[in-house]
């Protein structure tokens, strides 16, 4: 007799991740088809040779540079929202693609001249990491445990479950995101406290105290800026490169899609590197055509030191929301008595030595910032 399998989803803004519990009880992630345990929260409507062609994930991803405007990111900070919010507003100002207004006034994307809405998009990601279990499992996956922001409303929370349901997946449960991470560390065992869950990803920033009383978790106030992640760094980055080169080789890399496309693929990597040495690499053979009709082989080495300079304006937005969370629920910053760190970003030595300084504490040292929400499975 077969039994309902169920899986634990953290369907991120940038990167979603899929994770059952194994035959030891150990909450587990499943890597997708490629070996990667996290996959990319894109969806691509086809080049303009292939125009009806739908990718996902890592497909998705690699045209996100020469396919911008068809190319869908990040949909989780739309949806449930509405058109005239002026987060959206803002938001929509910030990205290659086109944000419309449903005919109910909600926030919907267009691609390839198609009205979507967030809920379809996600479904696609949502369908992608079913597939992933099912061929884990080998056998039908209907139910999962669903990851979403503290700060979500029922609008938001209804429509990531109406995502589900699209993708065929019963919703078990919605479970806040800084709950699950604060179950990740066992935050609930041991003595009453208050934990600051940090989550930095690759477009948002959302930072949640957690009250942990009786070994009951509820989470007291939760702040988040749409606008922070990692693509700041990745723009910001690139910016400095593209400025290099057209200062030293008198070449434009705005002009090559596909050049900004490596460009962008090696910096983020680089970046990478730079949370654990001190320097990094770019070595891009043929990065463009120079105005004497030579090749560029583009080669430099980027310092930490240069990256964390770079990057100022970013990590002084970092203070806000923290602050703000803690006033909200009537603290003194000091009174937080842990930090759990959440996110890819958190992985860069500058992002925790500044969220150290704002909370007066280390922050807990971060083993897999990615896996940290499915460890909640262990809990149910
Ligand atoms: P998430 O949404 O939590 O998967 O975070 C994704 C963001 O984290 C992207 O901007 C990644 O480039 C970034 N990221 C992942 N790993 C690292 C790392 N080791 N160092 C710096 N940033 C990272």
């Amino acid at each position: 007799m077969s039994r309902k399998r169920s899986i634990g989803i953290d369907l991120g803004t940038t990167n979603s991740c899929v994770a059952t519990i194994n035959d030891e009880g150990l909450p587990q992630i499943i890597n997708n088809k490629l070996g990667h345990s996290v996959t990319p929260s894109m969806v691509s409507f086809g080049q303009s040779q292939d125009k009806h062609k739908i990718v996902t994930g890592v497909l998705a991803q690699r045209q996100a540079v020469t396919n911008p405007a068809h190319t869908l990111y990040g949909v989780k900070r739309l949806i449930g929202r509405t058109y005239n919010d002026p987060k959206v507003q803002e938001l929509a100002r910030s990205l290659p693609y086109a944000v419309i207004s449903a005919p109910n006034g909600d926030a919907w994307v267009q691609a390839r001249g198609m009205a979507i809405s967030p809920q379809e998009i996600s479904s696609l990601v949502l369908r992608e990491l079913r597939e992933t279990a099912t061929d884990y499992f080998e056998e039908e996956v209907e139910e999962a445990i669903i990851t979403v922001p503290a700060h979500f409303d029922n609008a938001q929370r209804k429509a990531t479950s109406d995502a589900a349901a699209i993708a065929g997946l019963k919703v078990r449960r919605l479970l806040n995101e800084p709950t699950a991470a604060a179950l990740g560390y066992g935050a609930h065992r041991g003595a009453d406290k208050r934990v600051a869950v940090c989550d930095l990803g690759g477009g948002t920033f959302d930072v949640s105290i957690v009250n942990i009383e009786d070994g009951v978790i509820e989470v007291i106030s939760s702040q988040g800026d749409l606008l922070l992640g990692g693509e700041d760094v990745d723009r910001a980055m690139m910016e400095q490169i593209i400025l290099e080169v057209r200062r030293e080789h008198g070449l434009d890399l705005n002009e090559d899609p596909e050049s900004l496309q490596r460009l962008k693929a090696d910096l983020v990597q680089a970046k990478h590197v730079l949370s654990e040495a001190r320097s990094a690499e770019l070595d891009l053979r043929y990065l463009g055509k120079l105005p004497s009709g030579k090749v560029l082989d583009y080669k430099r080495s980027i310092e930490r030191a240069e990256l964390n300079h770079w990057i100022e304006p970013f990590l002084e937005r970092i203070d806000a929301p923290c602050l703000e969370a803690a006033v909200r629920c009537g603290i003194a910053i000091s009174d937080v008595d842990s930090i759990v760190l959440v996110g890819g970003m958190t992985r860069m030595p500058a992002i925790q030595n500044k969220i150290a300084s704002i909370f007066g504490r280390r922050p807990l040292k971060v083993v897999n910032p990615d896996a940290v929400s499915y460890t909640h499975l262990r809990a149910h």
